[in-house]
């Protein structure tokens, strides 16, 4: 039987899988009803639902199981939406609605807390069930768009914003999240172009004995200054890069200029290195990590790896075992801004740590608050009885390097001692403070 120009025309606009409409009928919505609003314009909302890791599930479960759940997410969808609404399948994972009567931020907001708790629940697969989130981006009409292209597009970047900060979030678009959105994409394109350009330097800062003041070791500090955006703090390009999936290539960069600049300093001296916690989770970090020292001729006994609390309970058996492996091969490990992260005491005992960085948020006020002073105490008492080396961080000045070495710690790394400086900076600093460090074969011509 040949096909009516009427189900031509509801083919068109039908989404094959779920039934729902596609994205010609949301255009067309939204078209109409700006049309209608065109005297008076009143506002009205779109918004895009993505669910967070779907992929995985059709992966995992098959295609057929991430169809199945695709109807059933479109069932649910259909059964909630206000009168007057429409819901949509914009692709994929990805779900979108045309919001008539809601006009302002908390509206949108709620209606998003409403769809996010009605997709929460698990759905049904035969055998097993399985749980999704999702993530939302709303745009309101006219501010983020008057034509539908627009529109769509401020949904999309609002979206984007949600995605970026994990699961279950919900953005509504605003030109302030439209501006830190344009940063966030114009810094990564930035440092990804930095990292290939080798333009991302490595500065040290001396780590000393308290005892005598001379340095035992340096910590690597990532630095980068762009051409247009100046300096970046690594506290920020760090964690972007460790989000956006490029931190390996950074971190390999980082450690082999750490490694190289360090062959030139005297050997009883140690560099100490930060480790991310994205890292931790990679069973290749040991390789890689041994992989480069072997091309730089670094002796792995030399270095030291800092890494956080938070990076360790994140992923306990694949960090335990990546700490274990690089520590047989000579590495040793220091547990970094000691006490600020989720500490558990147990891991002191489970993992094994050579070091303990006790964090500078103890150390500036040891002086003036009793209990920042005990709880520094207890940290030195603990570390003897655990035999753990320790290292107090951010000593800017004599009196807290007195007080420190006082109250028996070995070590300390701060402004007072001297601030992060660069591959030659360094070696000049070796020659003014480090007693050992004749003129001799050990500085490069
Ligand atoms: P962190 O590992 O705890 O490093 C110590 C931070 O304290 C450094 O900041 C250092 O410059 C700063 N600092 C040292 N002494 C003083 C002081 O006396 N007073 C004050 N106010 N600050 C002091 P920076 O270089 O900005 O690095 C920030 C964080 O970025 C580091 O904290 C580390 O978590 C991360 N980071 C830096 N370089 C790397 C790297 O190569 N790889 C990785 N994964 N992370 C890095
Ligand atoms: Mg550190
Ligand atoms: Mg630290």
């Amino acid at each position: 039987m040949p096909v009516s120009q009427d189900e031509l025309q509801a083919m068109a606009y039908t989404d094959p899988l779920t039934g729902l409409g596609n994205r010609y009928r949301m255009r067309d919505k939204v078209r109409l009803l700006s049309a209608e609003r065109a005297s008076d314009p009143a506002p009205f909302t779109i918004g895009i639902a993505n669910l967070d890791s779907f992929k995985p599930i059709n992966d995992l479960f098959g295609s057929a199981a991430g169809d199945e759940i695709l109807c059933q997410v479109a069932h649910r969808l259909k059964a909630c939406i206000p009168d007057g609404a429409i819901v949509i399948r914009h692709g994929g994972d990805e779900f979108a609605f045309v919001l008539p009567l809601v006009f302002e931020r908390a509206g949108a907001e709620k209606f998003g807390q409403m769809i996010r708790e009605v997709l929460s629940a698990p759905y049904d697969l035969g055998d097993r069930n399985v749980r999704l989130s999702a993530s939302f981006g709303f745009a309101i009409y006219p501010f983020a768009g008057e034509e539908f292209e627009d529109l769509l597009k401020s949904a999309e970047t609002a979206l984007y914003r949600s995605k970026r900060r994990g699961r279950g979030q919900i953005t509504v678009y605003s030109k302030e999240i439209a501006l830190e959105m344009r940063r966030a994409t114009q810094l990564e394109q930035a440092l990804r172009n930095a990292i290939i350009s080798d333009a991302i330097d490595v500065h040290f800062q001396p780590i000393v004995s308290l005892s005598n003041s001379v340095a035992v070791g340096f910590e690597a500090l990532a630095r980068w200054s762009d051409p247009d955006l100046g300096f970046v703090s690594p506290a920020v390009f760090v964690p972007l890069a460790e989000e956006r999936g490029f931190i390996d290539a950074l971190s390999e960069t980082l450690l082999r200029k750490a490694a190289e600049a360090a062959l030139s300093w005297p050997r009883e001296l140690f560099l100490s290195f930060n480790l991310s916690s994205v890292q931790l989770m990679d069973p290749g970090t040991t390789n890689s990590i041994l992989a480069i020292l072997g091309r730089v001729g670094f002796d792995p006994h030399r270095l030291e790896l800092e890494i956080t609390e938070t990076a360790v309970m994140s992923s306990a058996d694949t960090a335990h075992r990546i700490l274990s492996d690089l520590r047989q091969a000579g590495v040793r490990i220091s547990l970094d801004d000691f006490g600020t992260g989720q500490s558990s005491l147990g891991r002191l005992r489970d993992f094994m740590f050579d070091k303990i960085k006790i964090d500078r948020a103890f150390v500036s006020r040891i002086n003036s608050d009793r209990a920042s002073e005990h709880i520094v105490k207890a940290i030195l008492a603990m570390c003897e009885g655990l035999d753990l080396e320790v290292v107090a961080e951010g000593i800017e000045d004599y009196a807290e390097a007195v007080k420190l070495r006082a109250l028996g710690c070995g070590m300390g790394q701060g402004y007072y001692f001297g601030k992060p400086a660069d591959a030659i900076a360094t070696l000049r600093y070796l020659q003014e403070k480090y007693y050992d460090f004749g003129a001799t074969d050990r500085v490069p011509a």
